[in-house]
C-alpha cells in the first residue's frame, strides 16, 4: 500500500506490526517469476526498526500508485471530507509527462544518454544521510547502470536532479547481483557527473 500524501509504502514489521518506508529505504527490488497480471515484485527495505524485511508490492503499487493514478479517496482537511484524489493527481502526472518531465530518471551508462524509468527497473539500492546509491536495469537497453543520486530523486515523482553521479564501467550481467556486491562496486567506483536534462 502506497500513500501519496506521504509518500510512503506500508510494510508489515514483525515488531512494529506495520511500518511506513520511502523508495529511498528500499534495498532490492525483484519481479517474481510467474504472476505477470498484475506482475508482483518482492521487496527488501529498511525498517524504522533496525532490521531488513521482505515485503510484496504489486507493478500498480510500485510505479503507478507514487503518481495517483490509483490513489481512491484521501480527507480533505479544509472541507473534512472524502474526497476522490486520483483524478486530479493523474491529470497533473499527464501534464508533467507531456510537458517531457518524467517521474524518475537515471544516466544510462551503456547508452550514454538520460532516460526516464519507473522504480520497478531499480534492482538495487542504498542509502546515505545525503545520497542514494541505484542499480538501475535500464528499460531500454536492458543492460545495468550506477547512479548516485539525491533522496528526493528517488522520493519524489517528478523531481529529478539536475546533475546525478554514473559509475563509469559496464558491467556484466551478473556482476552485481548481490546488495553486497553492489554496495562494494559503488562506493569503490569513481563517478563522474552527468547532467540529466531529458531533452
Ligand atoms: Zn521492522
Ligand atoms: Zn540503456
Amino acid at each position: 500500500m502506497y500513500d501519496p500524501l506521504t509518500g510512503r509504502y506500508t510494510f508489515a514489521c514483525p515488531s512494529r506490526g506495520e511500518t511506513h518506508v520511502l523508495l529511498s529505504a528500499f534495498r532490492s527490488i525483484e519481479q517474481l517469476p510467474g504472476a505477470a497480471h498484475p506482475a508482483v515484485f518482492r521487496v527488501r527495505f529498511d525498517c524504522e526498526c533496525g532490521e531488513e524485511h521482505d515485503g510484496l508490492v504489486t507493478h500498480e503499487e510500485l510505479d503507478w500508485a507514487p503518481l495517483g493514478l490509483a490513489a481512491g479517496d484521501f480527507l480533505n482537511l479544509m472541507t473534512a471530507s472524502l474526497d476522490p484524489v486520483a483524478t486530479e493527481l493523474g491529470d497533473l502526472a499527464a501534464r508533467h509527462i507531456g510537458k517531457g518531465e518524467w517521474p524518475w530518471s537515471f544516466f544510462c551508462f551503456p547508452e550514454e544518454q538520460p532516460r526516464p524509468v519507473f522504480p520497478s527497473s531499480f534492482t538495487l539500492l542504498t542509502a546515505t544521510d545525503g545520497t542514494v546509491g541505484l542499480a538501475v536495469r535500464c528499460p531500454s537497453c536492458r543492460r545495468l547502470s550506477l547512479n548516485l543520486v539525491s533522496h528526493p530523486h528517488v522520493d519524489v515523482p517528478f523531481h529529478n536532479d539536475r546533475e546525478i553521479g554514473v559509475v563509469e564501467h559496464m558491467f556484466a550481467e551478473d556482476a552485481v547481483a548481490t546488495l553486497d556486491e553492489f554496495c562494494a562496486e559503488l562506493w569503490s567506483a569513481s563517478f563522474d557527473a552527468r547532467r540529466l536534462a531529458l531533452e
